[in-house]
Formats: structure tokens, C-alpha cells, sequence
């Protein structure tokens, strides 16, 4: 299933996915034309942290693509603006730094090749979802950089959790984009400020629960920067997988349900030519990965 966050006039709310671009389940119709009784949670991040909420979707969903005539149970895609799907996440964003060997290198040499795991974090407050302009920040930088990369959305808290049992972890994926100020992140010796301006957090357009991907080591990431591909590598180049990556984070640290990491960034990557190709006004960025979607930006 394919959930997504999304406005409607001022009201914040989700939906399943019924096709993308074109329809969103209209929940709380459902509910009324199925049994009146209002049982879902009111935001997606309270779906995910009570996750039995998910069998009374299914049921929904299912009793909506039984009938015939839906067109009162939806929403238009064109008539709403999607959000990220977590519009305020609890934590920071947990990402990972160069976990891709040819992007290690492409920011430095082979010597950039982490040994063990690398961690930053992003704010709550960075977050924005697909389709929305991207601040320029120009008076604090002039090298705003694109990252694609694959997210992870914790669906059941866990410590300690072992690589092994990771997969049970997780609720869902979607995409995310770990723009960053280049010249930030360089001046202060530490990723922090370079990763949190606000909007510099795209994530979206939507969840896609764990069960429609099987394998995620299987997908790939391609970006494009005003159609240009510039980023293209399978998530099985990742030099720490997903399960290791959980097992790392949770080792004597509780991870919960609607906590949001990113998986790392491959090659590709503006600062990564010669000369570097930062981001410039009116540039629009998509990142695809296949079975997921496109979460497409541009920059103000
Ligand atoms: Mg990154």
C-alpha cells in the first residue's frame, strides 16, 4: 500500500493511494460508507505507531475497490498538495554518510571510505514533501547540493535489534533527498548545519509499506537534475545494507515507530564534477527509485 500525507484547503490529512497521480482514498468517507464507526488515527505518523490500525485500512481499502462507483470516496490527486508523510517527524532524520564507495570517493579518495557505519542527523524542521519549491538560502550559501537516496520509516520499536530480524522492523519505504550546503558543512567541520535549512529535506511523495518490496536491495536510484540524469546505481552497491544499518543505529539506542533514516547517496552528486554542478535557481530535481515513485523538487 501506498500511504501519502496531503492538504486539502487548510486540513492536514492522509489516504491510501488508490492510483498514483490520479486518486486518493477519501478515509474518513470510507468509513462512513462501510460501518460509521471512526477507528484510523488522525495523522499517518499515529497509523504507524499503532500499526494494528493497518489491518481495519486494509479492510477499507478493499471494501472501496469492491464497488463500483468510487468518485465520491476519493480525492483528486490534482486537488491536493501532497505533504511529506511524516510532516513533523518526533526525531531528527537519521542518515548515513558515504555509504556509497564511488560517492565516498567522488568527496575526497579511496581514503573516504568509511571503515564503520557514518551517522549525521537532519531537523524535523528540514522536512518538505514532493512538489514543493526548495529555498535557495542564498545569503548563507552557493552550494546547495542534491542526494537521492532510498528511506527507511521504522514501523516497530526495537534496541539491539540484529540484522537479521531488521526486515521486521520496518514499516515502509520512500525517497528522500539529503540536500545539502556544501560550503556549511565544509566551513563548520561537522554536517549538522550544511543538512538542516529548512526545506533541504525532501522526502516523498509517499510510504510504501514493507510488504510491496521484498527485496530493497533490489531497487534502483536514479536522479535527474532538469532532466539530466546525474546520480544511477543499484541499492545493492550500498557498502552498509539496510539490515546492517538498523542493527548499527538500535545497538544500545531504541529505535521507534516513524523514525527516518537515509540509506546514503550514490555517485553523481554535484560536488562531485569537475567543475562542481551545485543547484541554481529554477532547477527542478527528481529522484526516482523503481516500485517506489518520483519525489520531484524545485529550487527557488
Ligand atoms: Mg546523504
Amino acid at each position: 500500500m501506498k500511504l501519502v500525507s496531503f492538504k486539502t484547503g487548510k486540513e492536514e490529512r492522509y489516504g491510501a493511494v488508490k492510483e498514483v497521480g490520479e486518486t486518493i482514498w477519501n478515509l474518513a468517507a470510507l468509513e462512513r460508507s462501510f460501518d460509521r464507526k471512526k477507528v484510523l488515527p488522525a495523522s499517518l505518523l499515529q497509523l504507524i505507531q499503532e500499526e494494528t490500525h493497518m489491518t481495519r485500512l486494509d479492510e477499507l481499502v478493499r471494501f472501496g475497490e469492491s464497488l463500483g462507483d468510487t468518485a465520491s470516496l476519493v480525492y483528486p490527486w490534482r486537488d491536493v498538495t501532497l505533504l511529506p508523510p511524516i510532516p513533523r517527524p518526533v526525531k531528527n532524520i537519521m542518515c548515513v554518510g558515504k555509504n556509497y564507495r564511488e560517492h565516498a570517493i567522488e568527496m575526497g579518495s579511496e581514503a573516504d571510505i568509511p571503515e564503520h557505519i557514518m551517522i549525521f542527523t537532519k531537523a524535523p524542521t528540514s522536512v518538505t514533501g514532493s512538489m514543493t519549491a526548495i529555498q535557495s538560502h542564498n545569503s548563507l550559501t552557493s552550494q546547495l547540493d542534491y542526494e537521492g537516496e532510498l528511506a527507511v520509516i521504522i514501523g516497530e520499536k526495537g534496541i539491539n535489534i540484529s540484522e537479521k530480524e531488521a526486515r521486521r522492523h520496518i514499516f515502509g519505504y520512500t525517497i528522500l533527498n539529503d540536500i545539502t550546503a556544501r560550503d556549511l558543512q565544509k566551513k563548520h567541520k561537522q554536517f549538522f548545519l550544511g543538512k538542516s535549512l529548512d526545506t533541504t529535506c525532501p522526502i516523498g511523495p509517499y510510504i510504501v509499506t514493507a510488504d510491496e518490496i521484498e527485496d530493497p536491495e533490489s531497487l534502483t536510484i536514479t536522479t535527474r537534475v532538469n532532466g539530466e540524469v546525474r546520480q544511477e546505481a543499484p541499492v545493492s552497491d550500498m557498502i552498509f545494507p539496510i539490515g546492517k544499518i538498523i542493527a548499527e543505529l538500535s545497538a544500545g539506542m531504541t529505535l521507534e515507530p516513524g523514525d527516518i533514516i537515509a540509506t546514503g547517496t550514490p555517485s553523481g552528486v554535484g560536488k562531485g564534477f569537475t567543475p562542481p554542478r551545485f543547484l541554481k535557481s529554477g532547477d527542478k530535481v527528481e529522484i526516482s527509485i523503481d516500485r517506489i515513485g518520483t519525489l520531484t523538487n524545485t529550487i527557488q
